[in-house]
């Protein structure tokens, strides 16, 4: 018999971009296909995607994007595969399918594939796979787990889960499904490990009602409510307490405005119409009476919150009275941007409540209490931990040994590696080279290494130009050198820098005159200039910077 091929092509060893490739001789299926977010600041990288050589290849027997749920670490990169020639249908819960479907509006794509809408508890039928969907509880809502059957035995992907007793919306995860496959027998179950590092079982969405009950009853001022504008089950909650509470809401950001809205027509969010009012009527309210649901949980550069902060938005001034909620978890990697940004909304006068002084945002994703419960109702046979930093890969493997899965059958896999999976093994066979695609703008234009480390170099050294005019017929150079400079050195110490690397060019250039006047072997004229003044930097500034020769013909 054949084996099946897994292979992860991100959200291994990084909380971020996962995409999980299964093979099956003539057809493959791709679970989830998103994009990790890039420290703010990085040299232009907005984004990193899974490197898609391997799918490039194969995409005839791409049969379908199978989409856990709405996240960008789940559904980033579809428009950047998309225009990668992967055109296979994608596969999705309704929720999930109305944030696509406005994702790849944005891009122009939603004529080029078709978005299969799926239920909780539906079997999709593949030639090789038949994989039924299960609802799980997550902070967005319509989460699903995959329970695949493939020839070679039962294979369970769980998304993004957490075991939530009382979900805002929804029902708690149904457990039974998971033991009832564990009793059929599971072959190989993959599994969250975002939160294997808690040991407390993760707090319920309910939890969080109570607590934005008390503050919204308390205000003083305008209370600002910033979180993932995905977080539909957590919006519902403030829209609840707002009605209770008799106050109005706002929305400040284009992407909370777009997912109330999506939220609404998937009947989630009731009757928000009349309690929604316009950032520009805010002043005709009292302040205390207005609840701001915000964009900016991250510290981004351009979000509603960060310009509130640095008071550039245009409706929104804070004022001392005023009570801002960051209701979200700090991305490892923003921290210093959301650090700036909650300094900038303390100055401004308002008070911030964040996870670190204050319990008002619970995880979406299971802690090691929920980890275990999971590996004990699947039973799994082989075990591969998924979606976490490696650290975390490592703590799930060592729980799953715990839970009683033979050791030899924990299996810790990387990005690109292509594990084989056979009734009785599962092993690595290969590695594919390349796993990630930096990305820069909207229009999804990657960047190669070469680039970066170019930015880099400019970016941390400075750049200089030295430029100079030679006749064309007798190789002579008849003007300069110019000596430009950018980024190198304080302006007080320039002018003499500047005058020092002239007069290195230049007798490099009496060099080259000296050969070409003897008719010898011509000297590299750019490279020697590009070492000589590399040496000098170096030796008189400490640094070696981006040199570049230009040389005209004329
Ligand atoms: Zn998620």
């Amino acid at each position: 018999m054949n084996g099946l091929k897994v292979i992860p092509l991100g959200g291994l060893g990084e909380i971020g971009m996962n995409c999980m490739v299964l093979e099956y001789e003539d057809e493959i299926v791709v679970v989830d296909c998103g994009l990790l977010f890039s420290d703010l600041d990085h040299f232009g990288v907005e984004f990193v995607i899974p490197d898609f050589t391997y799918l490039k290849e194969r995409k005839d027997k791409i049969k379908g994007f199978l989409i856990t749920h709405g996240h960008e670490d789940h559904i980033g990169a579809l428009p950047l595969a998309i225009k990668a020639g992967l055109h296979a249908p994608i596969y999705a819960s309704s929720f999930t399918t109305l944030l696509i479907r406005e994702k790849l509006k944005e891009h122009g794509l939603e004529d080029r594939v078709e978005i299969r809408t799926f239920k909780p508890e539906q079997v999709l039928d593949f030639k090789h796979f038949k994989v039924k969907t299960a609802s799980v509880n997550h902070s967005i809502v319509d989460s699903m787990a995959f329970l695949i059957q493939t020839p070679v035995g039962q294979v369970i992907h769980t998304g993004d889960f957490k075991i939530d007793p009382t979900p805002f919306f929804g029902d708690k995860i149904n457990l039974d499904l998971f033991s009832k496959a564990g009793d059929l027998g599971v072959l190989l179950l993959m599994s969250d490990s975002t939160n294997v590092e808690r040991h407390e079982h993760s707090m319920s969405e309910q939890v969080i009602y109570q607590k934005f009950e008390h503050l919204f009853a308390a205000a003083e001022g305008l209370t600002i409510v910033s979180m993932f504008a995905s977080n539909l089950g957590r919006m519902g909650q403030v829209f609840d307490l707002a009605r209770k509470l008799d106050k109005k809401i706002a929305l400040a950001g284009r992407t909370m405005e777009q997912n109330i809205r999506l939220g609404m027509e998937a009947g989630y969010i009731k009757d928000a119409e009349r309690q929604i009012i316009r950032l520009d009527d805010l002043e005709g309210y009292p302040r205390n009476q207005v609840i701001v649901l915000s964009t900016g949980s991250q510290g981004e550069p351009r979000s509603a919150l960060t310009r509130i902060a640095q008071g550039e938005h245009g409706q929104i001034q804070l004022q001392s009275g005023d009570l801002v909620l960051m209701s979200s978890k700090f991305i490892p990697g923003n921290e210093k941007a959301i650090g700036r940004m909650i300094n900038h909304l303390f100055k401004q006068g308002a008070e911030v409540l964040y996870e670190a002084v204050h319990d008002i945002h619970v995880s979406g994703h299971a802690t090691r209490p929920e980890l275990k419960e999971m590996l004990q109702c699947v039973r799994p046979k082989f075990f591969i931990p998924i979606h976490g930093e490696y650290r975390h890969l490592v703590h799930h493997a060592a729980l799953a040994k715990e839970a009683g899965v033979a050791p030899e059958n924990v299996l810790i896999a990387n990005n690109g590696d292509v594990v084989e999976l056979t009734p009785t093994s599962c092993r690595v066979t290969e590695r594919l080279e390349e796993t990630r695609v930096l990305v820069e703008g909207r229009e999804g234009n990657d960047i190669s290494k070469l680039v970066l480390k170019d930015r880099r170099q400019m970016g941390e050294k400075g750049v200089v130009f030295s430029l100079m005019v030679r006749n064309a017929e007798s190789r002579r150079i008849i003007a300069g050198p110019e000596i430009i400079c950018r980024g190198l050195t304080h302006e007080s110490r320039e002018g003499w820098v500047i005058e020092e690397a002239k007069k290195i060019v230049q007798k490099v250039i009496s060099d080259y005159d000296l050969a070409v006047g003897n008719r010898g072997p011509e000297m590299d004229l750019q490279e020697t200039i590009r070492v000589e003044l590399r040496r000098f930097f170096n030796h008189n500034i400490g640094k070696k910077p981006v040199v570049l020769p230009i040389i005209l013909d004329l």
